[in-house]
């Protein structure tokens, strides 16, 4: 094997990338431009309660990607507010993904790091009349909330004065009261049309431990306000979430404004002792649509479902939409990027199809990966006037597009492996390759006939014997003699058996979602979603490093198994069949 890229070394699609002008990269482009930022910073911020999945990939192409056109910084934060679901498992999966992506994070933070400072800035909004400490139940609560055609109703306890509710605060912190009891609560406008604003819950108690804190807080802070409130301190200056947070950006500026870090530097004593820097700076929120498939569910909830039920095996299992199941299915990072590019950056949210996503992944394996040959249903091929000691090398170029990815060596003898499908003794009309009688190609080693069909008691094809022209070998001039068809193969004494995985779509319909007859999307799990073959790789194959893309010449684009894959017990996954199958099946 010569010349062999680093495994899925992509070049980069430098060709199809023109410059991104999207509604976000111009509102940055402005806001440079107008000297309202002198530097642009944004931040991914995932919870740690699942694995990332696609729909994630777009908001990291977009957070790490924006900072990196314009020469800015982005911080991975952990959004680390539900002790409850969340799990250090999640946590390196995430970090490992986000650096999988080919992106690095300016810095690591998590929502946690601040709950400190939260802390004071909440005593803070309670000292200026902005939040109070609420008796209310969840179902109170609610009841009291309103709809979206009636206002909601005062909390009896939004009067409290001050001192009552510093008061019961410092006691909810310091652990006196049972989960639920109470919560503090914005003091905004139980009739705002949008019920965000209906006085939501800013802190709530709760009795649990926490990845990171341990049991130092039985009060957690809510989502929006401690989001808000991290990317402030953090000094984002544009903070890029999906659309369903439209409605919570009223919310998101309330608890930016009314704690005005900036202005009281005390507030973040907490975390300059501790060494953090603190970069004030008005963050900025912009909503983009959801990144959605069909065929696929995205949900955590569901994909959790999936994992916990045994539907699939782990997280990383091949067929999940799971960035650690689609990089072992043989995405790469390019291949995302790629999509995402597609994709583009809108309000508008939409289901996309599929194809859009496999396409990315063909046009990105086209370009990058080797060629290698690969037979998944063997049958044996006898070449009847070699000698059987007969061995010899032949010269193979690794990719027919791009010469820099070199040549290598396939051994050729009398016996092969080919496709049983490219053999029919009866053949179909139209039918290109095998037949008894019949000439066929064997890529790059020479013509043969097929003279005889050896079977097995069942009648069964075990054996074909044939017999190599030998004026048509590589160089001679009867090599261009006109045949049908080419068929791969692979030397039967040099080949390395190999277990391959046949992975297609996990669902059978196009909205899985969809739970219209009191049907569930795991009443459409696709029982052919994955097939286990042991088929035969040319040594070239079996020596790959885990994780390198092939094209198995006419047979789809494999990855070596991330995990399982061992030169001399290779594993290949199908990551994508050459052509999309599934267009004409719908
Ligand atoms: P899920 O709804 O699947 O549980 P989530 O939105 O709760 O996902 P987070 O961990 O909160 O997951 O998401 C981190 C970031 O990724 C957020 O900024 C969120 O807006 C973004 N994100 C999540 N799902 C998608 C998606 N399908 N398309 C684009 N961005 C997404
Ligand atoms: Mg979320």
């Amino acid at each position: 094997m010569s010349n062999t890229p680093a495994p899925n070394a992509a070049p980069e699609t430098a060709a199809e990338a023109p410059v991104k002008n999207d509604f976000i990269r111009q509102i940055v482009r402005e806001d440079l431009a107008s000297g309202k930022h002198q530097a642009i910073k944004t931040r991914f911020p995932p919870e740690p309660n699942g694995y990332l999945h696609i729909g994630h990939a777009k908001a990291i192409c977009l957070d790490f990607g924006i900072a990196q056109e314009f020469g800015g910084e982005c911080n991975l934060r952990l959004d680390d507010t539900n002790p409850a679901k969340e799990d250090p498992e999640y946590v390196r999966a995430i970090q490992d993904d986000v650096q999988w992506l080919g992106f690095h994070w300016h810095d690591l933070r998590h929502a946690s790091d601040y709950f400190e400072v939260l802390y004071l800035a909440a005593e803070k909004l309670i000292q200026q009349g902005d939040a109070f400490v609420c008796d209310l139940s969840a179902d109170e609560v609610r009841a009291y909330r309103g709809s979206l055609t009636e206002p909601g109703r005062n909390s009896p306890y939004r009067d409290r004065s001050v001192e009552e509710n510093l008061d019961l605060f410092r006691r909810m912190r310091a652990g006196e009261f049972p989960d639920g009891a109470r919560t503090l609560r914005a003091k905004i406008d139980m009739a705002s049309g949008n019920i965000n604003l209906r006085d939501p819950a800013l802190y709530r108690i709760k009795h649990v431990e926490h990845q990171n804190t341990g049991n130092a807080w039985p009060i957690y802070p809510m989502y929006d306000y401690a989001h808000s409130l991290s990317d402030a301190v953090e000094g984002i200056t544009h903070s890029l979430c999906t659309l369903e947070f439209e409605d919570h950006r009223p919310l998101y500026d309330w608890c930016v404004d009314k704690v005005g870090l900036t202005q009281s530097p005390e507030l973040v004593k907490p975390l300059t002792d501790k060494g953090l820097p603190f970069e004030a700076a008005k963050p900025r929120q912009i909503e983009f649509s959801r990144l959605n498939f069909n065929y696929l569910v995205m949900s955590k909830r569901k994909l959790m479902a999936l994992v916990q039920e045994g539907l699939v095996d782990g997280w990383d299992d091949p067929r999940m939409p799971t960035l650690q199941g689609i990089r072992r299915r043989g995405y790469t990072p390019s291949a995302l990027r790629l999509m995402v590019d597609r994709v583009g950056i809108s309000k508008q949210n939409s289901l996309l199809d599929l194809s859009i996503l496999e396409g990315a992944l063909r046009d990105d394996l086209d370009a990058a990966a080797p060629r290698r040959m690969a037979v998944i249903d063997p049958i044996k091929l006898v070449l009847t006037n070699l000698p059987e000691s007969h061995e010899e090398q032949l010269t193979f170029s690794n990719h027919p597009k791009n010469e820099s990815f070199g040549e290598r060596r396939v051994p050729f003898a009398r016996e092969l492996w080919i496709e049983r499908e490219d053999f029919e003794e009866v053949p179909p009309k139209g039918f290109k390759r095998l037949t008894l009688g019949g000439d066929v190609r064997l890529r790059g080693a020479g013509i043969i006939r097929c003279d005889e069909v050896v079977k097995d008691a069942d009648g069964t094809v075990v054996e074909l014997r044939c017999t190599l022209d030998p004026e048509s070998r590589p160089g001679m001039e009867g090599a261009n003699r006109k045949v049908k068809g080419t068929i791969h193969w692979v030397s039967a004494k040099h080949g390395v058996k190999a277990e391959i995985r046949l992975y297609d779509r996990l669902f059978t319909v196009a909205d899985p979602d969809n739970d219209e007859g009191g049907k569930t999307y795991k009443d459409y799990l696709n029982p052919e979603s994955r097939r286990v073959a042991t088929g035969y790789v040319e040594p070239a194959a079996a020596t790959a490093a885990a994780e390198q893309s092939f094209q198995f010449e006419r047979m789809g684009y494999f990855v070596a198994d991330r995990y399982d894959h061992r030169a001399d017990a290779p594993v290949f996954n199908r990551s994508v069949t050459l052509r999309d199958t599934w267009a004409t099946k719908a």
